[in-house]
């Protein structure tokens, strides 16, 4: 029975409230007024529930669909202003025993070298995301209990926070490994970590057991009550999210929209983020042999609707989506997305040649610079800032700031400091020229006349050469 409090998968993800849920959304679908009542109740930016989100989606009328995009994006520029924080993956294993259909990293493909990074390759390819000028990455690695262990991940992280290498440093690992135990993820939050990303793939029991066939992720239960056990062990910041393709989208969009709904209910903080991504080409993996691929059209209203949905969730895309793509998407809800990503492991080291098949085909190929240079031509302003995580505020201590409205304040400031970091140590001087443009344009929005007096003493110091401080 559908119980979003309860901590069993099939409580709070309840297959018959899924089912329900879209069969009455498809009778309400031609009711244009009931649309734009929802429409009226998103603008109060309070969220939507997973019945009011499915409505939505399943209304066809054009007019509905441009409604919902226009108020995606006055959410976006409410919550989130025009920051955009940049990130990057960082591939350490490809070691796994799972046998994830649409993943080339599966057990069974024999046509790709199994490669895992001893702690000094890890040292230089920080060192080269350093030199590119990331200060925020998300750790990956396959689920091999022998090749992977959580040691090595745990030893991982340490030497990625204690690698400097000129003014560079790594102030966020992000990290996406397979579903583990409580103490697990405890000592993964001792070590510092700052969202833990598990993608739930499909939400529906039956496909996902078709489609993870053998090894220990083809528990469904174990699988979506991950995030559960994670913030048993103390992690507050979680990230959720599907592989759209793979399966139904009404299902998954509803299916993730009340993932997010028990979180907030069990532990009072919804997901910290929730990631978007689409199946895409690999080795061994070709998108076409599944049948319930999206077309860019309802991709965007999915990702206008999750906004509606839950505005204080960041949202982030990958270099899975094209420059095209990413930039419609942007403004329809996008926090956060990763440029310059190798997907490789061993990538950043060996750019050329990689020594590994990548998980996925990049389909936006660019430079961090270029992404940092086509953000702020669109008006963006790029963020580096990690400083949240830094001064403790995670969990729903971050959601209080960003429903407060004081993110203003806070984090509009921190992009633009840290934009300049990033100008002043690692930007081109066309690059330099436009972003200090920007950021000179943006420094009048800062409301609070204190915070954007201590901002222009900052500004000062970091074109001054100064690094120490807290962003
Ligand atoms: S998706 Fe993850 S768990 Fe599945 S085969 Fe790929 S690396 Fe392994």
């Amino acid at each position: 029975m559908y119980n979003k409090k309860s901590t069993y998968a099939e409580d709070f993800i309840n297959h018959e409230e899924i089912l329900e849920t879209l069969e009455e959304a498809r009778k309400a679908s031609k009711d244009h007024q009931l649309a734009l009542d929802i429409l009226e109740e998103a603008k109060k930016a309070k969220g939507l529930d997973h019945r009011q989100a499915a409505i939505l989606l399943l209304n066809e009328d054009e007019d509905v669909t441009k409604a919902i995009k226009d108020t995606a994006r006055a959410i976006k520029k409410k919550f989130y202003g025009n920051r955009i924080v940049l990130f990057a993956p960082l591939y350490l294993s490809n070691y796994c025993v799972n046998q994830c259909v649409y993943c080339p990293y599966h057990q069974k493909n024999k046509n790709i070298r199994r490669v895992k990074l001893s702690q000094e390759e890890i040292r230089k390819e920080v060192i080269a995301l350093q030199d590119m000028g990331h200060k925020r990455l998300a750790l990956e690695a396959g689920e091999d209990p022998v090749n992977n262990p959580l040691e090595y991940i745990l030893e991982s992280i340490n030497t990625i926070y204690t690698t400097k290498h000129r003014n560079g440093s790594i102030r966020r690992v992000n990290v996406n490994i397979a579903a583990t135990e409580v103490d697990a993820y405890r000592k993964l939050k001792d070590a510092g970590i700052g969202t833990y990303i598990l993608f739930q793939e499909t939400y529906h029991k039956e496909n996902y057991e078709r489609l993870h066939p053998q090894g220990p992720k083809s528990s469904y239960r174990y699988h979506t009550e991950a995030m559960d056990r994670a913030n048993q062990g103390g992690i507050d910041d979680v990230g959720i999210g599907v592989l759209f393709g793979i399966n139904n989208y009404q299902y998954d969009l509803v299916g993730l929209l009340m993932h997010a709904e028990h979180l907030e209910a069990t532990y009072n903080c919804g997901p910290h983020t929730i990631s978007v991504p689409r199946v895409c080409p690999a080795d061994d993996i070709d998108p076409d042999s599944f049948d319930e691929s999206i077309p860019d059209e309802m991709f965007e209203k999915i990702v206008a609707i999750i906004r509606l949905a839950v505005p204080y969730t960041g949202m982030i895309i990958s270099t899975r989506e094209s420059q095209k793509v990413r930039e419609k998407v942007l403004e329809l809800g996008i926090s956060q997305i990763s440029g310059g990503s190798r997907t490789s492991v061993g990538g950043y080291v060996n750019e050329e040649e990689d020594p590994t098949s990548a998980q996925f085909d990049v389909s936006d190929h660019r430079s961090l610079e270029e992404v940092v240079y086509w953000l702020l031509e669109l008006g963006h302003i790029p963020s580096f800032c990690t400083a949240c995580y830094r001064e403790g505020r995670t969990g729903d201590r971050f959601m209080s700031l960003l429903k407060s409205g004081q993110i203003i304040n806070c984090c509009h400031p921190n992009a633009l400091l840290t934009l300049e970091e990033y100008l002043q140590d690692y930007a081109s001087p066309k690059t330099r020229e436009l972003g200090q443009k920007v950021i000179a344009e943006n420094m009048e929005f800062i409301p609070n006349p204190k915070v954007k007096e201590r901002a222009g003493d900052y500004l000062e110091k970091i074109m001054a050469g100064q690094r120490d401080f807290r962003f």
